[in-house]
C-alpha cells in the first residue's frame, strides 16, 4: 500500500546558520552566467543537468552553489553497480532487529538537500524509475520496499552530471529522462580563468600555470589523433602540485597530464612532443 508522508516543508531548515563552521565558500570562478542560471532554476525547483567533460569544474560548481544557497549537498558518484536501492535505502539486520536505513537520495528528499548524482548515465537503468517521479511536478520518491511515498521537502533539488563525450548509443540519457531537466553546459574555462584556477588551487606561479593551460589547449586540439578527452583542469592542477613540490616541469607534465590521458604509445609521443615544444629542452623547475 502506498501513502503520502507529509514532508517537512519549512524552507531553510537544515541551512547552515551564520557563524557555523562551514561558513567558508568553496572557491569557484564562473565562466559565464551559470551562477544566476542555477539560482533561478533552484528557486523554480527545476532539476538541473550539468553537461561537460570530466574535470572541468561541475562538481566544484554544485558545491559552490549549495553553499551559496545555504542548502546541504549530498553527492553520489554513480557507477555501473549502483542500483536504485543504493540511492533509496535498505533494511539492515541490527541486534536481531530489522531496521530501515535511508539511502542518500531519501535523506536528501526528506531534509531538503541538493542531491547531486555525478555521472548519472553510469548508474543502473532501474534508477530512472526512481528519478522520474522526483523530477516532475509530483516531486515524489516511492520506496517500494516500505510501501511508502515521500513528498520531497520543498527545498529539495535534483542535480545530475553527464559527460556527452563519453557516451555511446548504449549509454546515452533517454529523452524521457533528459527532458525533465534544464541543462547547463560546461567547457574548460578560458585560458586566463583556467590559469588563475590552476595557480590558486596548486599554488603555482601564474606564468607557469598559463603555460600548462596553453599546453592543455594544444592537447585538446588533437582529438583526431584518437584522444577521447582533452587534458582536464584537474590534471593541470595535479601537474601544478607536483611542480610546486620540486618535481621538474617535464616530469610533472608527463606524470600528471600525458600518462593519465592515454596508453597509446604513438599518442604518448605526440603529447611529449607538444610538451617539449611548450617547455623546450630546458627544464629548470618552477620559476
Ligand atoms: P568535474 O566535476 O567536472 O569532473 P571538478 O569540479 O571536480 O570537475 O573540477 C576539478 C577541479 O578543477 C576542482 O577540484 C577545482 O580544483 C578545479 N576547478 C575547475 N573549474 C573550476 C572553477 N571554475 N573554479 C574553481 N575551481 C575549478
Amino acid at each position: 500500500m502506498t501513502f503520502q508522508l507529509p514532508a517537512d516543508n519549512r524552507p531553510g531548515e537544515d541551512a547552515p546558520q551564520k557563524g557555523e563552521k562551514d561558513a567558508k565558500a568553496p572557491y569557484y570562478l564562473p565562466s559565464e552566467n551559470e551562477i544566476p542560471l542555477f539560482e533561478a532554476a533552484y528557486h523554480a525547483r527545476l532539476p538541473v543537468i550539468l553537461k561537460g567533460p570530466t574535470g572541468c569544474g561541475k562538481t566544484r560548481f554544485v558545491e559552490y552553489m549549495a553553499h551559496r544557497l545555504g542548502r546541504p549537498l549530498i553527492t553520489v558518484a554513480c557507477h555501473e553497480d549502483l542500483f536504485a536501492s543504493d540511492l533509496i535505502g535498505r533494511y539492515l539486520l541490527l541486534n536481531d532487529e530489522t531496521v530501515w536505513m535511508d539511502g542518500p537520495l531519501t535523506r536528501a528528499v526528506r531534509t531538503g538537500a541538493i542531491c547531486y548524482l555525478d555521472e548519472i548515465v553510469e548508474a543502473r537503468k532501474d534508477t530512472t524509475v526512481v528519478i522520474h517521479p522526483l523530477t516532475d511536478s509530483r516531486r515524489t520518491l516511492h520506496i517500494d520496499k516500505k510501501g511508502e511515498s515521500i513528498l520531497a521537502h520543498s527545498d529539495f533539488l535534483m542535480v545530475v552530471s553527464y559527460n556527452p563525450g563519453y557516451q555511446s548509443v548504449l549509454k546515452d540519457l533517454k529523452q524521457s529522462t533528459r527532458q525533465r531537466f534544464v541543462s547547463l553546459e560546461f567547457h574548460y574555462p578560458n585560458p586566463e580563468n583556467e590559469a588563475a584556477i590552476v595557480s590558486r588551487e596548486s599554488g603555482l606561479d601564474s606564468d607557469t600555470a598559463l603555460k600548462l593551460v596553453l599546453l592543455a589547449g594544444k592537447i585538446r586540439n588533437i582529438r583526431e589523433h584518437g584522444l577521447t578527452e582533452g587534458a582536464s583542469t584537474r590534471l593541470l592542477i595535479y601537474a601544478g602540485c607536483l611542480i610546486r613540490r620540486g618535481i621538474s616541469i617535464i616530469e610533472s607534465c608527463r606524470t600528471a597530464i600525458c600518462l593519465p590521458l592515454s596508453d597509446d604509445q604513438r599518442l604518448q609521443e605526440t603529447l611529449m612532443d607538444l610538451m617539449n615544444d611548450m617547455f623546450g629542452e630546458r627544464d629548470d623547475g618552477p620559476s
